[in-house]
């Protein structure tokens, strides 16, 4: 990551209060990056995690949050046995219901909503709920239940920013005001940019091969280990796509995914004009962050320059969508509606999870998934409570794929 030292604009309010779910994650210690660059402008309510109770009990002693929370009960107890021997006044809390709890507490402004998998559902709705200024970084949750979670943010007045670098890019290269529609401020259409992953030119021999370890080590990004298996499947460009169509109101149709092996440009918009606003930078996450933290100013992320002549050219193709199934499976089950972007996602973490136990063969990801789908009756989502009965089911089906053996 290369360093830069601008000094932060004004940001002419008291603290803004903050909860970091999912702080001790690769979003969480970059957004805290950020926070601890702009001590005038945030305060750290809140602080979440789940097993790594040594960074987080570490974080809550640097920023002294009123509150941490640990999913789990065991390292909740841990916790906050940590923090009382070094003299910490942070409440620890734990389970679903502690990290609801501080998603929505009055004295918090802003939610940085970044628990991976369908785990950070209900805390970023629940800060949705609390017409708060939702930093969504978790891309599952839009994928599970997005109609209902687009309704509950407008209906509670919340602000949904997104910190996903596409969408981030996406919101930056529109208008301010789009929310009568794409259509209205002249967009034809979006081009999502994939670097591909690590596995971009490889053979479907090869692909059959592929370890864990391979898997995880990304060129351009680093990440937690289940987004960069989504990475490499490029079922992370998928779960996008779909993410893409609930933030910006739009279709998969109005949506080209885009090959950039470099991941200088975030993603593109395309005008009725023929004009194509691009939003570009160095990949690293704190930019996105930074900017949904400090929208509609800006704010420095310690992101440097971006060194033009240093990358020298940008490269551009068609993904491939024989070699990686997944981008094609989300085109289909988001076009074909309902829960079928729910069951998608619930096989997709079963599946994702047993290749990085060794238990699939990378190829057969996409299989398990793909008959996941054929498997599992689709309905309206018409409320969260069909949408969980979809993803339950589809996670046995998919879990008994996977103990059956699929190629
Ligand atoms: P990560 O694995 O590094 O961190 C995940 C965080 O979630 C950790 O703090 C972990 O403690 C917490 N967590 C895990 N399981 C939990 C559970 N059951 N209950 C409560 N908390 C739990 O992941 P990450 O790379 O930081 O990604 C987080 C989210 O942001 C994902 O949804 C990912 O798709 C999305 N995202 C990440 C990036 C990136 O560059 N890392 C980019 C765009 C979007
Ligand atoms: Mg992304």
């Amino acid at each position: 990551m290369t360093e830069a030292t601008d000094t932060a604009q004004e940001i002419p309010r008291g603290p803004v209060g903050v909860t970091v779910l999912g702080a001790t994650g690769t979003i969480g210690v970059n957004t805290l990056d950020v926070i601890a660059r702009h001590p005038a402008i945030y305060r750290v309510v809140a602080l979440s995690g789940n097993q790594q109770v040594e960074r987080l009990a570490e974080q809550c002693l640097r920023f002294a949050p009123e509150f941490a929370v640990c999913a789990d009960g065991d390292a909740a107890q841990r916790l906050a046995a940590q923090l009382r021997q070094a003299g910490s006044a942070t409440q620890v809390l734990s389970g679903m219901a502690g990290l609801e709890e501080v998603a929505s507490l009055p004295q918090v402004d802003q939610v940085m909503a970044a628990i991976v998998g369908a785990a950070g559902l209900y805390p970023a709705l629940a800060a949705a709920r609390a017409g708060k200024r939702v930093l969504l970084a978790n891309k599952e949750a839009l994928v599970m239940s997005g109609q209902v979670f687009i309704d509950e943010a407008r209906r509670h007045n919340a602000e949904l920013l997104p910190i996903d670098s596409e969408h981030n890019a996406i919101f930056q290269c529109l208008p301010v005001d789009f929310a009568d529609g794409l259509e209205e401020v002249g967009v034809r259409r979006i081009l999502l940019t994939a670097s591909g992953g690590p596995f971009r030119d490889a053979s479907l021999d090869e692909l059959a091969n592929v370890t864990p370890a391979q898997a995880c080590a990304h060129p351009n990004w680093r990440m937690g280990r289940k987004i960069s298996v989504d990475s490499a499947t490029m079922m992370n460009k998928g779960l996008e796509l779909i993410e893409a169509c609930w933030l910006f109101d739009t279709t998969p149709d109005n949506i080209q995914v885009v090959i950039h092996p470099q991941s200088v440009i975030h993603s593109m918009v395309e005008y009725i004009d023929g004009s194509v606003l691009a939003q570009l930078g160095n990949p690293d996450m704190r930019t996105p962050i930074a900017h949904a933290m400090a929208w509609p100013q800006r704010m420095a992320s310690g992101v440097g320059s971006l060194d033009l002549f240093d990358i020298a050219r940008l490269d551009f193709a068609e993904p491939d969508m024989v070699r990686f199934p997944c981008l094609r499976l989300a085109y289909e089950a988001m076009r074909a509606g309902g829960t079928a972007p729910a069951i998608l996602n619930a096989a997709n973490e079963i599946a994702v999870q047993a290749f990085l136990d060794e238990r699939l063969p990378f190829t057969a990801i996409p299989v398990v998934i793909e008959k996941t789908l054929e498997m599992t009756e689709r309905h309206e989502a018409k409320n969260l409570d069909v949408i969980m009965v979809d993803d339950r089911i589809a996670r046995e089906t998919a879990r008994r794929l996977v103990t059956e053996g699929v190629r």
